[in-house]
């Protein structure tokens, strides 16, 4: 207790730092279902432009009823892990599910992706061999890699020149992985898979895609990186969400090539020792992916939204990254004018966050909008003319 003292000066000095620079992050607290119009605890409806609902099945009713059905037959919780008794028939069926929609070999569920990415290179490489990862992947890739032993290289994102020469630094490895997101959450590009597979070619390497973002968005069927590039089966990893476009609640995979798939299910960490997924996070899952088998309706909406927004704001004169995705990165550069622009477009009625350092380059801020299937014609429309009056208004276009 004596100690404490001096640790709570510690963390209030840190607190108050990252509060100076303008960094504290909080919480806005939301009272209704995730959708494209949401309530806050003001009471307040706002058009959700931040979420990762690309699909709109966060309050799915399908989805809800598949739930509701599971927690019925199944109960609540496993209360296990996965090999002791924590596999129902939904788990076995979410993960062949998902080998079919990435025409996959197998699957190994996980609580989330984080705990897929954490648990993918330690069982599968060691000190002989090398990975080598794009600067700009998800931090659970970046944390996967510490707690694994293999020889760490990194490239500029998605620079296939910078890629080459690490792949050439690594020769002499015993094995190879080239790791990459599929779609870069703070930019919104994808990465260029096929030049990707080209290098994996030449310098004899394997490739992991970490399809979060792209999965459900990204290719025609929303197939992912591995559709939109032509390359389904030919990269030997993929690990996704089921916490974005696929109902958004929790749970993620990796999905590949079966002996890897089995040598996780003996040595994968979170996957031994951290709880089964619940059976209705399952049955939904499976329901989410059989929408999506039926139809591309959804994708061709948000692919649609995604056009309508991203040509209305460059014709308004706004700086916007190139995207592929879901994700339009509004360029701002400064960070408390980004901050200022997000608190004027919520008092019009469209919710949006602004990026700035730590989590984004300095003097790279920005506001990323994410559009959803779930945005009308209206929604969207009024986004536009809300960052038009905004943008005018604070003078940035
Ligand atoms: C969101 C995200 C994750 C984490 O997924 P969770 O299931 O929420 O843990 C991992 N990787 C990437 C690229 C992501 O975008």
């Amino acid at each position: 207790m004596i100690m404490y003292k001096a640790f709570q000066q510690h963390l209030q000095n840190q607190l108050d730092a990252i509060s100076s620079d303008g960094l504290m992050k909080t919480e806005r607290i939301i009272t209704s279902p995730q959708s494209a119009a949401i309530t806050l605890s003001n009471g307040s409806t706002v058009l959700n432009f931040c979420a990762n609902n690309y699909l709109g099945l966060s309050d799915n009713p399908q989805i809800k009823a598949a739930a509701v059905q599971a927690i019925e037959r199944y109960g609540y919780g496993m209360s296990s892990v996965r090999f002791i008794c924590g596999t129902t028939d939904l788990h076995k069926a979410l993960e062949a599910t998902i080998a079919g929609y990435f025409g996959t070999e197998d699957t190994i569920l996980y609580a989330a992706c984080f705990d897929a990415n954490g648990g993918v290179f330690e069982p599968l490489l060691t000190e002989e061999d090398a990975i080598i990862s794009d600067t700009l992947n998800h931090a659970s890739i970046i944390d996967g890699v510490r707690l694994c032993k293999a020889q760490r290289y990194k490239y500029n994102n998605a620079d296939m020149v910078d890629l080459e020469t690490q792949l050439t630094a690594a020769s002499k490895a015993r094995f190879r992985l080239i790791v990459t997101d599929g779609v870069f959450s703070m930019d919104g590009n994808t990465c260029p898979l096929d030049k990707i597979l080209s290098l994996s070619e030449k310098y004899n390497a394997m490739i992991m895609v970490d399809e979060s973002h792209s999965a459900g968005v990204v290719g025609r069927t929303g197939g992912g990186v591995t559709e939109h590039y032509n390359a389904k089966g030919q990269v030997e990893i993929i690990t996704g969400t089921l916490g974005k476009a696929f109902g958004g609640a929790i749970g993620g995979f990796t999905t590949g090539k079966k002996e890897i798939i089995e040598v996780l299910r003996q040595k994968s960490r979170p996957y031994l020792f951290s709880n089964s997924i619940p059976p209705m996070v399952a049955a939904a899952g499976i329901e989410a992916f059989n929408l999506l088998s039926h139809s591309n309706e959804l994708q061709e909406k948000l692919h649609h939204n995604t056009e309508r927004f991203v040509s209305a704001m460059l014709t308004a004169g706004f700086n916007i990254k190139p995207t592929t995705s879901a994700i339009c990165a509004v360029m701002l550069f400064d960070a408390k004018l980004s901050a200022k622009f997000a608190e004027l477009l919520l008092s019009r009625g469209i919710y949006v966050r602004s990026f700035s350092f730590p989590v984004v380059p300095r003097d790279q801020a920005r506001i990323r909008v994410q559009l959803s299937a779930a945005h009308s014609t209206e929604h969207i429309l009024h986004a536009i003319s809300a960052f038009i009056e905004v943008g005018k208004f604070l003078k940035v276009i």
